[in-house]
């Protein structure tokens, strides 16, 4: 087998990282058996500076052909500018929509070892493992009307909430399909007690369910999601919610993990095609010095090998190496550490099974 795998490092610490995780995917894959082919390209800053745009149209094209696509960061001071008529993020933005991901993946999962270093008590921390999915096309962002009406002087913002019953259906059901993988329980998150669109999605969430008696649903009010998420994590397994409740508390439960750098994402569609990426930025403030943490941007390689690749031993392999280097105290500057980013990925791949044929 031979995958297609389009890179785009971007901005800011993106080339670092993306550099020291393609190296890992072409060991495992070549241990499975396999040949991957990376092709590499620019978007977001990097991309406006030499095309005057931050995704061009070739670029979108070989995504669109690949197996998968990883990227690093979009965006910096540069490029900040908020009136500039072109902006890194848009290239991201129209990368999703060209794929048509719905479902925007997020595991957190806390280590034991690096429970000091979270905003939290780590006696809250224990066992904390959850999955949130957040649906990533529809509702407030892209709901019409939009816009604001100038009105006898006055002036009216207008954004619209809106949910077909197919877009709440689909992830949904991947919701509890990923469930089936792990321990069987789904939070559907909304806020029913006043939304019409919450009150839908609340109904198709409960019929989808019927599909899967092997799974425990929840609903819960999105209020007291964002309390249970710092007063008991550990009671989530699988979270689903719409787009802009999702967009907040994805945010705030990557705050569990305590660095930024450690956490992967997953964008899925309907096929396998993904798009994978660190929920990290670009990190202007340490691009260039080597020191960027590897593990976001290698655990979403691991996402990868499992949903796109069609290798979960591989993907497992990487999970394991990445906790077995944080156990054994492997640490980047934002961990309390002092290795460089490729010393921190050198660690890994050393840990993976056969890695110490590696030569590192
Ligand atoms: P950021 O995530 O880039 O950085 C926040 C803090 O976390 C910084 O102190 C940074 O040094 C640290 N950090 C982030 N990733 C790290 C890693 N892998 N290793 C070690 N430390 C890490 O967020 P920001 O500073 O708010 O944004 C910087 C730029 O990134 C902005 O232009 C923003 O628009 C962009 N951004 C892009 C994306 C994306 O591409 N998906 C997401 C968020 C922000």
């Amino acid at each position: 087998m031979q995958y297609k795998v389009v890179l785009l490092p971007g901005d800011g610490i993106g080339p670092e990282i993306i550099g020291e995780t393609a190296r890992l995917l072409q060991v495992v894959v070549a241990q499975a058996g396999h040949a991957i082919l990376f092709d590499e390209r620019l978007i977001g800053g990097c991309s406006i500076d030499r095309y005057g745009e931050p995704l061009t149209d070739e670029t979108l094209a070989d995504c669109l052909s690949a197996d998968a696509v990883l990227l690093g960061a979009v965006g910096g001071p540069k490029w900040d500018d908020p009136t500039a008529k072109v902006r890194p993020e848009q290239g991201l933005l129209r990368l999703r929509k060209e794929m048509q991901v719905f479902a925007n993946l997020r595991p957190v999962v806390v280590h034991p070892a690096l429970a000091h270093i979270s905003p939290l008590k780590p006696e809250k921390l224990v066992g904390v493992d959850i999955l949130v999915l957040r649906e990533l096309t529809g509702g407030l962002y892209f709901g019409q009307p939009k816009g604001v009406i100038r009105n006898n002087g006055s002036l009216r913002a207008v954004d619209t909430l809106e949910y077909a019953d197919y877009e709440i259906r689909r992830i949904l059901h991947l919701a509890f399909q990923l469930a089936r993988g792990r321990r069987f329980k789904v939070t559907s998150v909304d806020k029913a007690n006043v939304l019409e669109s919450s009150r839908l999605w609340r109904q198709i969430a409960s019929e989808v369910s019927r599909d899967y008696p092997d799974v425990t649903l929840e609903h819960m009010l999105v209020d007291t999601a964002s309390m249970r998420l710092i007063a008991d994590p550990a009671s989530f397994d699988v979270l689903v919610t719409e787009n802009m409740f999702g967009d907040i508390l994805t945010d705030e439960a990557s705050v569990l993990a305590g660095s930024m750098g450690m956490l992967p994402s997953a964008s899925l569609g309907e096929g396998r095609r993904g798009l994978y990426e660190p929920i990290h930025g670009s990190a202007p403030d340490i691009a260039g010095q080597g020191v960027a943490n590897p593990i976001g941007a290698m655990l979403s390689a691991a996402l990868m090998l499992r949903y796109s690749l069609n290798l979960p031993d591989q993907a497992a392999g990487v999970e394991r190496a990445v906790n077995q280097a944080i156990t054994e105290g492997c640490r980047t500057r934002d961990l309390g550490g002092n290795l460089s980013t490729q010393q921190l990925a050198d660690e890994i791949l050393y840990r993976l099974p056969g890695g110490h044929f590696l030569g590192l």
